[in-house]
């Protein structure tokens, strides 16, 4: 593996330590810059975007750790290598946890710090390709799905049409067998179509996500719109939908068209899998820095043989005792992905034949935003 222009930053604040790594590097064909202390390596990298910075870890003003946390979370592809005189497994430990690529104890040969920074100069290069062909393939995923999704959306529209037109009689007369698999037939398309606008709120979600700045706004109007949006199919299985709220203003960060998704989602489900005058309740708190929002219902429960897997893509928990109920099997899996993207956690606790209960978990704050990837 070549890189054609390597740049080796080393920062020590022992200057024969900087001019014999400098010597030996530059033999092996490096361009190598020099800092005497941890706030000038940081200047110069970031002026010079360095491909391996060696970093003591004792120096004085900004230390060693520190800056190798924050280069690490600024650009986890640049390869950080810790030099001390102090080598412990503890002190290896805790650079290696703050995103250092190695650890490289003093004193050493010329020949290891050779096979140091090209071994890590490799691991950079590899992790680079990676983030690259990861990018690459979720927009192709991106791409397929919403390609597919297009594509299907208007021959399934018109199908749609067509069996309504022919259940109207106005295609002739039907018998009744015909009318029966003509009903079937009808009932496949609209879970197909379900199926369909699924994969393509699942896909512009998760692209707005991986886009979207987060933005602070109140909590409590948005889990009343989600349940606004759920009252008509509330209204006709007669099921009451109470909101309880923290008593103020209750601001977050996030992406609010995502999180009203969230809610949508699990107020919905919770009308759905419940019975003619079931109960529905959602209740909004603030506990220490985070938002709880719990999601209840006295509906049909889930058994736990069930319980492992509702939020995988496309499980469905239906037994021959429950009604039938149309789904696609998608929805928790991206309520999962939606409140993990957020930094939070989503739990279910439930009882077969008594309710459930969904509770999301979220930070009031984001923390910053780093590499999607982490450091290897
Ligand atoms: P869908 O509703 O399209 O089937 P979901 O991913 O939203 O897909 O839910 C997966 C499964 O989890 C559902 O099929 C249902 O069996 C179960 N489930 C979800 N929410 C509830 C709930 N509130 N009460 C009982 N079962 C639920």
């Amino acid at each position: 593996m070549e890189a054609a222009e390597k740049l080796a930053l080393v920062i020590d604040d022992e200057e024969s330590m900087r001019d014999s790594c400098r010597q030996v590097l530059e033999k092996a064909e490096w361009q190598v810059i020099t800092a005497p202390d941890g706030a000038a390596g940081y200047r110069l990298y970031r002026e010079c975007a360095p491909d391996i910075v060696f970093i003591d870890l004792k120096m004085p003003g900004l230390s060693g750790m520190d800056l190798l946390s924050r280069i690490a979370a600024e650009d986890p592809s640049v390869a950080t290598i810790v030099i001390t005189g102090y080598a412990t497994v503890e002190s290896a430990v805790e650079a290696m946890k703050q995103g250092a690529y190695d650890f490289l104890p003093k004193p050493f040969t010329s020949a290891e710090l050779r096979v140091v920074a090209w071994r890590n100069l490799e691991k950079r290069l590899l992790f680079i390709k990676n983030q690259r062909l990861q990018a690459e393939k979720e927009r192709m995923q991106e791409n397929f799905v919403t390609l597919v999704s297009h594509e299907m959306r208007a021959p399934l529209a018109a199908v749609g049409q067509y069996i309504e037109v022919i259940l109207a009689d106005l295609a002739g007369p039907l018998a009744d067998k015909q009318r029966q698999i003509l009903l079937q037939m009808q009932h496949k398309t609209e879970w197909l179509m379900a199926l369909v606008k699924e994969w393509l709120s699942m896909s512009r979600i998760q692209g707005r996500i991986a886009l979207a700045d987060s933005e602070p706004f109140d909590i409590e109007p948005l889990v009343h719109e989600a349940v606004d949006l759920v009252a008509p199919q509330a209204r006709e299985q007669r099921v009451q939908i109470s909101v309880s709220g923290s008593g103020g203003p209750a601001r977050l960060e996030g992406d609010r068209e995502a999180l009203l998704h969230v809610f949508l989602n699990l107020v919905s489900n919770a009308v759905k899998y419940n019975h003619h005058g079931g109960e529905v309740q959602v209740a909004v708190e603030t506990r220490a820095e985070q938002m709880v929002v719990t999601i209840r219902d006295n509906g049909w429960g889930i058994s736990e043989e069930d319980m492992p897997f509702v939020f995988d893509e496309f499980y469905r928990a239906q037994t021959e005792r429950m009604p039938k109920t149309t789904g696609t099997g998608l929805g928790l899996s991206i309520v999962k992905k939606l409140v993990e993207a957020h930094h939070g956690r989503v739990t279910v606790d439930s009882a077969l034949g008594e309710g459930t209960t969904f509770t999301v978990y979220l930070p009031l704050k984001q923390p910053r935003k780093v590499a999607a990837s982490e450091a290897p």
